[in-house]
């Protein structure tokens, strides 16, 4: 198949009028976890095919939303005490700090650089030893992989003036943690394809078989992201929750072998603090002590507290508790333009796409077959 039929307007019709024919009980709850599905569900609207009992969530899926301030604020003074350079990735340039955002810092003389990968990064660092360049690295495993191979090199080619400041984090601990939540209602999980691509689906099954939630690994096309929604409500009828693969194309059930080692000799564990989340064991990738030498954790700076716009609920959104609109900011004091919280700055931020993507011609193709 190419990418087109994916995009079926016939297929996508067929597939909402059996979800809207389907005897649901009562109102299930989806969240989906990742920010492609997030961009993708509101591009393409799917939510306006779905009958009113399947309810679609956006969850903690966008790394950029998940970045706590205090992050930034950590990035910035790191910058200003040690007159290092600071290489990042672009989303992150526009998310509010405490005080500023990285975007700011830059304006004022701090220097930050934008790159649009690790490896990037790290032939800057090479070409300029006088310099201490610190990668601002974050990201979920499908990053994590690429930051772990950056990182092999800089060590092998024996860098030291590229140092990694981490907000790595991983999927499976942070999951359990919202879901294990006694204020948190979800029937079903899309599981994030790219993450699971890594990962592969043995670390999932938790979900199902001890907290009974219906889980489908999902693509990013409109019409593997209904089959999906198909798939966690026939879960849910059926109340046998289980953990299926609805993106055989790309994920497979052991994942990506070598990803994992990489990540494995360069990365542990460690307890991380997420937006909205709150701090979660093991649910973030730190270098490994051996390499502390590249580890930007090793600049002294005074302790940093951050503190987020009082008005903002990014946090509600990202544990499913509140949805954009319902932010008495959004669209008018927060825009993508002028974003004051994290969730509108990435176009896979939930606050971000539900503004951008409404009405999008992608849309109006699809729901008109
Ligand atoms: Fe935060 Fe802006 Fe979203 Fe409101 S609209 S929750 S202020 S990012």
């Amino acid at each position: 198949m190419n990418v087109a039929q994916y995009r079926d307007p016939m297929l996508a019709q067929k597939l909402a009028g059996r979800l809207r024919s389907l005897d649901l009980p009562r109102r299930i709850r989806i969240m989906e976890v990742c920010g492609g599905h997030t961009a993708a569900i509101y591009r393409y609207a799917l939510h306006a095919l779905l009958p009113d009992t399947i309810e679609l969530l956006s969850g903690p899926g966008c790394p950029v939303c998940v970045t706590p301030n205090e992050y930034i604020d950590r990035a910035i003074a790191i910058a200003d005490s040690h007159h290092v350079v600071l290489a990042s990735f672009g989303d992150l340039l526009r998310v509010p700090g405490s005080h500023e955002s990285l975007s700011q810092a830059r304006a004022r003389g701090c220097d930050v650089r934008v790159y649009y990968s690790s490896a990037e990064a790290l032939d800057f660092a090479e070409t300029q030893p006088q310099r201490n360049v610190v990668f601002l690295g974050i990201g979920f495993e499908t990053t994590a992989c690429t930051i772990a191979a950056t990182m092999r090199r800089a060590i092998e080619h024996n860098v030291r003036n590229f140092k990694l400041l981490s907000a790595m984090k991983t999927m499976p601990n942070a999951l359990r943690a919202l879901l294990s939540s006694p204020d948190i209602r979800v029937d079903g999980l899309l599981l994030p394809g790219h993450v699971t691509a890594i990962t592969g689906t043995s670390v999932f099954e938790f979900l199902p078989r001890d907290l009974g939630v219906a889980c489908t690994v999902s693509g990013f096309e409109p019409l593997d992201i209904l089959e999906s929604i198909d798939s966690l409500a026939g879960q849910i009828l059926a109340k046998a929750p289980r953990l299926e693969n609805g993106y055989r194309r790309a994920v497979h059930s052991a994942g990506n072998a070598s990803a994992q080692q990489a990540m494995r000799e360069l990365f542990c564990e460690t307890d991380v603090t997420w937006r909205g989340l709150g701090a979660i064991p093991q649910s973030g990738l730190t270098l490994r002590s051996e390499f502390a030498e590249w580890d930007a954790a090793q600049y002294r700076i005074a302790a940093q507290h951050g503190h987020e716009h009082p008005a903002c609920r990014c946090g509600d959104i990202l544990r499913g508790h509140t949805r954009p609109q319902e932010c008495p900011l959004f669209g008018s004091a927060c825009t993508p333009e002028s974003p004051l919280g994290a969730c509108m700055v990435s176009s896979e931020g939930a606050c971000a796409a539900v503004y951008q993507f409404a009405n999008t011609h992608e849309a109006r193709e699809l729901h008109h077959a």
